[in-house]
C-alpha cells in the first residue's frame, strides 16, 4: 500500500517513514501543505497521514479542500493539538482519524490499517486470489491447496499487494511502477519484469 505523509517537521516525518517501510508500506514524504495538497490529488495513494500545524496551508484547509473535490481516500491526521474542538474539526472536515501527539508508533500502524481496511470495505487479514493468500502479518505467500509458503521481500510483497488487491484486472506497467517504486524512482521496466518473474 501507498502511503503520502505530509508533515514538515523532518525528524519526526523520517522516523515514521521509516516505521512504514518497516511494516512493507511504500511511503512518499511531502513537507507542507500546498505539496500535500498537490501529492494527494494526484489519487496515488490509499491513505494520507496529514499533519495540522503545517507551513503554507494548514492540515484543515488541505483535507477540506480535498474532500470539497470529491477526495474519498482515507486520511489520518495527525497533531500536537489534541482538544476537542480540533478532533471534532479534523473529524467534520472528513478525517477517519485523529491521532494527537505524542503518539505510539505501533499505535499509528494500528490506525493506519484500519482505516486502509474500512475504505476498501471489509476487514481482510490475509489477501487471497486463485488458490494463492498473502500473509499481511508475516509477508509470506502460501498456496491453499498444498498449504506451501513462501516469505516475500519487501518489493515483492508490495507487487503481489497490488495483484491481489485488483483480482483479475490488467495493470499498465506505470500503474505498477507507480504503486510500488513510487514516482520519483529510477525502476525501469524491466526491474519490474525481473520482481514478476520471482512472483511466478
Ligand atoms: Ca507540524
Amino acid at each position: 500500500m501507498r502511503i503520502l505523509l505530509v508533515e514538515d517537521e523532518k525528524n519526526l516525518s523520517a522516523a515514521v517513514c521509516r516505521l512504514l517501510q518497516q511494516e512493507r508500506f511504500v511511503v512518499d514524504p511531502a513537507y507542507t501543505g500546498p505539496e500535500g495538497l498537490d501529492c494527494a490529488l494526484t489519487g496515488a495513494y490509499d491513505a494520507v497521514i496529514l499533519d495540522v500545524m503545517l507551513p503554507g496551508m494548514d492540515g484543515f484547509t488541505v483535507l477540506e479542500r480535498l474532500r470539497a473535490g470529491g477526495f474519498r481516500t482515507p486520511v489520518m491526521m495527525l497533531t500536537a493539538r489534541g482538544d476537542l474542538q480540533d478532533r471534532i474539526r479534523g473529524l467534520e472536515g472528513g478525517a477517519d482519524y485523529y491521532l494527537p501527539k505524542p503518539f505510539q508508533m505501533g499505535e499509528l500502524v494500528a490506525c493506519l490499517r484500519a482505516i486502509t481496511r474500512r475504505g476498501e470495505g471489509a476487514p481482510v487479514m490475509a489477501l487471497s486470489f486463485a488458490g494463492v493468500s498473502l500473509s499481511e502479518k508475516d509477508a509470506s505467500l502460501t498456496n491453499d491447496a498444498t498449504g506451501q509458503s513462501v516469505k516475500l521481500g519487501a518489493k515483492e510483497y508490495q507487487l503481489m499487494e497490488v495483484f491481489l488487491r485488483n483480482p483479475g484486472q490488467i495493470l499498465p506497467k506505470e500503474t505498477l511502477i507507480e504503486r510500488v517504486w513510487g514516482y520519483d524512482s529510477e525502476a525501469e521496466y524491466n526491474n519490474l519484469e525481473v520482481y514478476v518473474s520471482f512472483l511466478r
